[in-house]
């Protein structure tokens, strides 16, 4: 996909991961719709993107995204705004193992919502132009996390979802791929959450041995997951397809082939 002038929805825009996303797509020439729940954050990183980019190019949309009603309105302001979609990024994720219903509710219910209402907007056959989605997952949707189970179970649920999904786009012509991103330690806000007994719950008490797996495995910079997401949308022959991202570097994840 040639990514100048094309329309992208990312949740999670206002800091971390998604706000390196959005900067990459302003600098492949994307206009786009920065969807968070944090709408001081999230003013305050559009302003900041309109020093160095036309102010038109991006709309800030305050938007709990699990929240039915609020996504749909988020999607129909971004057409509205800038008359179509080619692009989504489902992009919004939390810790939270002690209120973990929350986590399955943000990370994966939201990740499904999102992803079926935008391909009702992107969907060949419903008129649309066809695009790309972007499911965010982690390394901890590709095994177990002892101090994690519930985000680790709700990004298990992204992976199998995104590649069955994809599979069905292949099937039914959707002209919309389907990929996943998994991530492993960034250094964003969320990192601080596993040392928060609020967030950690019964697992607080791993806090050294987490620290310790962040030393092992390095933590990442935010600008090296945005070069995977532009990498997913530019070659059009992926779909389906999990890219880890590590120190190693971006790689995609071999699965045995389907019985
Ligand atoms: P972050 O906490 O810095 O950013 C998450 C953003 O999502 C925030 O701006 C927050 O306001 C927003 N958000 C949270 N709940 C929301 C809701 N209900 N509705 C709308 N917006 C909401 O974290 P991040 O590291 O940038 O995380 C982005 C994604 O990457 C998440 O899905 C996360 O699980 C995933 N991830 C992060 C890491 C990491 O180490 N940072 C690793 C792997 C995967």
């Amino acid at each position: 996909m040639h990514l100048k002038d094309k329309v992208a929805l990312v949740t999670g825009a206002a800091q971390g991961i998604g706000q390196a996303f959005v900067e990459a797509l302003l600098e492949k020439g994307c206009k786009v719709a920065l969807v968070d729940l944090n709408a001081d954050v999230g003013k305050a990183s559009k302003d900041a993107f309109d020093k160095q980019y036309d102010p038109q190019r991006t709309l800030f949309i305050p938007c709990d995204v699990s929240n039915e009603e609020k996504l749909k309105d988020a999607f129909k302001n971004t057409i509205q705004h800038f008359g179509n979609l080619d692009i989504l990024i489902n992009n919004a994720g939390v810790n939270d193992e002690k209120n973990w219903e929350n986590t399955v509710q943000i990370n994966l219910i939201s990740v499904i919502r999102g992803t079926y209402i935008g391909l009702e907007y992107m969907k060949i056959e419903n008129g649309g132009n066809g695009g790309a989605i972007i499911n965010t997952a982690s390394l901890a949707g590709l095994w177990p996390v002892a101090y994690q189970p519930v985000y680790s179970a709700s990004k298990h649920g992204v992976i199998g979802f995104t590649r069955s999904v994809a599979m069905a786009a292949t099937a039914k012509n959707y002209g919309v791929r389907i990929n996943t991103i998994c991530p492993g330690f960034v250094n964003t806000p969320i990192l601080q959450t596993a040392f928060k007994e609020e967030k950690m719950g019964l697992y607080y008490s791993f806090k050294e041995e987490i620290k310790d797996k962040m030393q092992f495995y390095g933590i990442l910079e935010p600008s090296l997951i945005a070069e995977g997401l532009i990498k997913l949308l530019e070659d059009d022959s992926l779909n389906g397809e999990v890219m880890k991202i590590t120190k190693q570097g971006i790689n995609f994840h071999e699965y045995c082939p389907l019985p």
